[in-house]
């Protein structure tokens, strides 16, 4: 993809992809470029080889209805999916030094969600997402919009800690992310927030970096959803809690709370 796409059209062209991920398509190929053709004659040219990051799978078309879309207690339905991905072996960090599995946490009905990266070294441990230092942070960033962690659902794109904390592999998300899309189907929160680029990449299928995610919100099958800093970024760099605050409050003012004016401490 080219460097300088407007990040607009960067944005509907991701759109596309995931309507075309709805339909069960893939692939895309990139059409090679005539160089005797002048660079205005290019624009015309198809864009079809839009920004795919990570696209995560969508489910399979021809499979039947999940076992848990006939029940209407979400906390119920959660159980299932948790008892559905069992033991995982699905992937290569079921031999990688992975504790537990580390599913998710909060309120099945949660109007809002956060989803960060993968587990670390303490989830890892406790099976719980964002219980270290970057969950402190979390759980402050929660406090400040007035909500209790209880409120919120958390979960991660890929419920294994990868070995020495690395960036999920492209496959890792792939095997992991339909049972985050169940879960998410399940609680239906009315946004999801996307904790730093990985997910943001991961969910939108979108490779832009986080100053041209920040600030837009964007159609994740139906729900509204944003992006914001990791915790973990901003313990590295504390002055761009205010930028995470500005999130927050386009979060707050979508769910239509009442926007605090002291941010994240
Ligand atoms: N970072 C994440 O992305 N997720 C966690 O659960 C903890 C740290």
């Amino acid at each position: 993809m080219p460097a300088m796409l407007d990040p607009q059209l960067k944005r509907s062209l991701a759109e596309r992809v995931r309507f075309y991920h709805e339909l069960g398509i893939y692939d895309f190929y990139r059409r090679p470029i005539n160089p005797e053709l002048q660079p205005e004659q290019r624009e015309d040219m198809p864009r079809s080889q839009a920004a795919v990051a990570v696209p995560i799978q969508e489910e399979d078309l021809f499979a039947g209805p999940k076992p848990e879309s006939r029940i209407a207690d979400p906390a119920k339905s959660l159980r299932i999916i948790r008892e559905d991905l069992g033991d995982c072996t699905r992937c290569r960090l079921h031999k990688q030094g992975r504790k537990q599995i580390v599913f998710g946490v909060g309120d099945p009905k949660a109007d809002l969600m956060f989803i960060g990266e993968a587990p670390g070294a303490d989830e890892d441990e406790r099976g719980e997402p964002f219980v270290g230092r970057a969950g402190q942070l979390l759980n402050n960033m929660i406090k400040a919009m007035g909500l209790r962690r209880e409120d919120v659902y958390i979960a991660n794109i890929i419920k294994c800690r990868p070995p020495g904390n690395r960036t999920p592999e492209r496959d890792e998300c792939e095997t992991c992310s339909p049972f985050l899309m169940r879960q998410i189907a399940t609680i239906r929160p009315k946004a999801i927030v996307a904790l730093g680029a990985v997910a943001a990449k991961t969910l939108l299928a979108i490779n832009a970096p986080m100053s041209e995610f920040r600030g837009h919100w964007y159609d994740f099958r139906g729900t509204r959803l944003a992006v914001t800093y990791h915790p973990a970024f901003l313990l590295r760099d504390p002055r761009q809690k205010k930028e995470a605050w500005k999130d927050l409050q386009m979060v707050m003012r979508e769910l239509g709370m009442a926007v605090p004016a002291k941010g994240v401490e």
